[in-house]
């Protein structure tokens, strides 16, 4: 590279631009004049805009020039972005492979391997982002930085000149006709995985804010009649009714009173009279609902009671199924089938019904997914994504969309090209049938060690498939569902009549119930009315259990007695100390015996165990040995509060390392403990079903795993494949290591798979 002479040609640059037609021009012999003296294939200009903290491709050469103006990055985005957040050159030998890498389909950057970014500054201002590719093993040097970051600080300065006339001419509403023409250009959305699959169909964008809005703002022609109201609620309620049936009889455990707030309203004589009064005064009844609906909205919006508060989205529900009633506009039961639903919020109760219904699948635009979300959403087998990208909320209805949710990629009317590719890996992915004709009764490795595979279950819905598919128990019962999706606490009878129901389903397997897991990002919307600041190191889990004895034993006795002749096990969640477990375990005892007074059928002898989520256990774990009769480790929380990283947070996705070197050593400290004192451990966190692990955890002496019945055919398929001796050498290995990139090499993880 000719340093001296791109130097002298670039301050010449400044002579070129006048006013602001001549600004592109600027630009884009910037690119040119880089570009060539570099002896790169690339070289583009991004700018940034302080306002939206949003970098725009202003000038390339050598990528798609159609790209200009349409490619946009948020700061810290793909690696162009991540080097002005982080004011550093960014030099990559393999760009497209690195989990930072954002692609564009259509600007054919991916042709172009080897990768440099250097940001544009002056003094303490983000200008922009220098960026020069080449094509494979063609790769930039250090001395190939320095020169660049003197060019780009020569740049700073005419660019910054340059950025202040554009923005004073461009015409207003370019940034609009931009964003517009991306939404039609982008097509690939990048988001997060919630739940695994794939799913094709027509869009609905699911908004009851949205709809409700448009009914306020309508204008009513056709004047109704009392009797027309009447009978909209009687449709609304028949259609209600239904509906919790059809939930019902899918989700027998999950669906009780999804929709009981809304009949109520419906049945109210303060609503229902409201409304007759001011159609009996002459106001048109569609106008009449949409006041009284108002009323209730505003007095529930401002009760500050976070249950009443959540109550407001059933009103918006209900008001928007009723006026479609009285309008005669109702979509019939059966909307969602087979559409993919692109939505704001989501309740477990919304993915209930999106379930009865049968939809396809699910983009959930900007919302948390809490952990609960995602598992009830794989329970439900429903494909699950979760992506920032807004612009999906104006998509037209019936857009054709396909979801990815194995990668975490959607696609806007995917090309015949993406379908054909879809289709053949979703014939590739085996059928339920297709899982319970391959998998075999007994899991062993290739040498022929005996591992036992039990099921995590949500709903019973689970244990079915579980024990088609030759599941040796329940290893991790979340009892949390069935309380997550009422309006109150079920009571023990309720708690022992779905126990009973999986007792039964599982056939005499043992059975872990985990007892009530609520707090964190699982809340009760008519509990947790309390906000906490830190929610997540908050009144949670057995915490919660402890406060709140009379709850706990009322679960504790429905499980008993559900357990009555079973080989039961009752597992406490979140424990972090001996004393913490020994009060627990005396509200089991106090259980036993009024149950024996009380003569009532029971399990007298439930085998009590922890959940080891707390790295606090680790140094206390051969004195948790003479104690528990058992221990399940939950690896995503103990993950999660061995590394201080909220485990549903996208910005710190990338500091959740299971491969963490005290992650592993910490593993192997409690099984190796509890192997040598007798006592059972399993893995019951979703550590247990990524492959990549298989060899570490046999090798360190874990044989039993919990997992989400979906995956046990591939684990067991896996674990033949791995001979123990191998295993526990690369087990050694891995906890010789110190440092995580070491780790991530033995494990041949990319980032982004972990
Ligand atoms: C865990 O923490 O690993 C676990 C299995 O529990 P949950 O995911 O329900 O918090
Ligand atoms: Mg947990």
């Amino acid at each position: 590279m000719d340093n001296e002479q791109l130097l002298y040609d670039i301050s010449q640059l400044n002579e070129l631009f006048r006013d602001s037609t001549s600004i592109q021009n600027l630009l884009d012999k910037t690119v040119a004049m880089v570009a060539s003296h570099t002896n790169s294939d690339v070289c583009s200009v991004y700018l940034y805009n302080n306002d939206n903290h949003e970098l725009v491709l202003r000038a390339t050469r050598g990528l798609n020039p159609d790209s200009v103006g349409r490619v946009k990055l948020k700061l810290g985005q793909g690696l162009t972005g991540l080097a002005l957040k982080e004011l550093r050159p960014i030099c990559e030998k393999d760009a497209i492979h690195n989990p930072n890498f954002k692609f564009f389909p259509g600007i054919f950057e991916e042709r172009y391997e080897c990768f440099l970014a250097v940001p544009i500054v002056r003094g303490i201002w983000k200008i922009g982002v220098l960026v020069l590719q080449r094509q494979k093993g063609r790769y930039f040097n250090d001395s190939d930085i320095t020169a660049l970051e003197a060019v780009t600080s020569q740049l700073a300065n005419i660019i910054e000149n340059a950025r202040f006339l554009m923005a004073m001419h461009e015409p207003h509403g370019e940034e609009e006709n931009i964003q517009t023409a991306l939404s039609e250009q982008f097509k690939f959305i990048k988001g997060k995985a919630a739940s695994e699959g794939f799913a094709y169909g027509p869009a609905t964008v699911a908004n009851k804010k949205k709809s409700l809005a448009i009914l306020m703002s309508r204008e009513f022609d056709h004047t109704y009649t009392l009797e027309d109201f009447h009978k909209a609620i009687t449709k609304t309620a028949d259609q209600l009714e239904e509906l919790q049936e059809q939930v019902g009889r899918k989700l027998s455990d999950a669906a009780s009173l999804i929709f009981s707030a809304h009949l109520v309203i419906l049945k109210d004589k303060y609503f229902v009279g409201g409304v007759v009064n001011l159609i009996e005064s002459g106001v048109n009844p569609p106008l009449a609902i949409l006041q009284v609906a108002t009323q209730y909205m505003g007095s529930f919006a401002t009760s500050g009671n976070s249950y009443m508060q959540e109550k407001t989205q059933d009103i918006e529900d209900l008001i928007v199924r009723l006026m479609s009633n009285l309008l005669n506009e109702a979509e019939e039961l059966g909307k969602f089938r087979n559409r993919i639903i692109i939505t704001g919020e989501l309740l477990p109760s919304d993915l209930l019904i999106l379930s009865s219904e049968e939809a396809g699948g699910i983009v959930l635009i900007g919302g948390t997914v809490t952990s609960h979300l995602s598992i009830l959403a794989r329970s439900l087998r429903i494909p699950m994504i979760v992506s920032d990208t807004y612009e999906l909320l104006g998509l037209p209805d019936n857009t054709p969309i396909l979801v990815d949710a194995e990668t975490g990629h959607a696609y806007v009317d995917p090309s015949d090209e993406i379908l054909e590719r879809f289709e053949s890996q979703q014939k590739a992915r085996l059928t339920l049938d297709e899982q319970k004709r391959s998998i075999q009764p007994v899991t062993t490795t290739r040498d022929g060690t005996r591992v036992h595979l039990f099921a995590n279950i949500n709903l019973l819905a689970d244990a079915k498939v579980a024990c088609e598919l030759h599941c040796e128990g329940v290893g991790l019962y979340r009892t949390e569902f069935p309380f997550m999706i009422r309006n109150n606490f079920p009571n023990e009878a309720e708690q022992f009549t779905i126990y009973r129901e999986l007792v039964q389903l599982m056939k005499g397997r043992p059975i872990t119930f985990r007892t009530l897991d609520m707090g964190g990002d699982k809340t009760l919307s008519y509990y947790h009315d309390i906000k906490e600041q830190n929610p997540a190191l908050g009144l949670r889990s057995i915490r919660f259990s402890l406060q709140n004895k009379p709850v706990f034993a009322e679960q504790i006795r429905a499980m008993l007695r559900a357990g009555a002749g079973e080989d039961l096990r009752i597992m406490f969640p979140m424990i972090s100390s001996i004393d913490e477990f020994c009060q627990a375990r005396e509200v089991v005892f106090e259980c036993l015996d009024k149950l024996d007074k009380q003569n009532k059928e029971h399990n007298h002898k439930p085998k009590l165990g922890i959940m080891v989520e707390l790295p606090c256990v680790v140094d206390l774990i051969d004195d948790f040995t003479k104690e528990a009769d058992f221990f399940s480790i939950g690896t995503n929380d103990f993950i999660q509060f061995m590394l201080g990283v909220d485990r549903t947070n996208e910005n710190v996705a990338d500091a959740y390392l299971s491969h963490h070197p005290s992650v592993l050593r910490a593993l192997k400290k409690l099984v190796q403990s509890a192997n040598q004192n007798g006592k059972e451990i399993s893995i019951c966190g979703d550590m247990a079903h990524q492959e990549q692990y298989l060899p570490f955890l046999l090798g360190i002496g874990v044989r039993t795993l919990s997992m989400n019945p979906g995956y046990l055919l591939k684990i067991q398929k896996a674990l033949s494949e791995i001979d123990l001796d191998e295993a526990k050498a690369t087990a050694e290995k891995m906890l010789d290591q110190s440092k995580i990139s070491d780790l991530a090499q033995i494990l041949n993880l990319n980032r982004s798979n972990d």
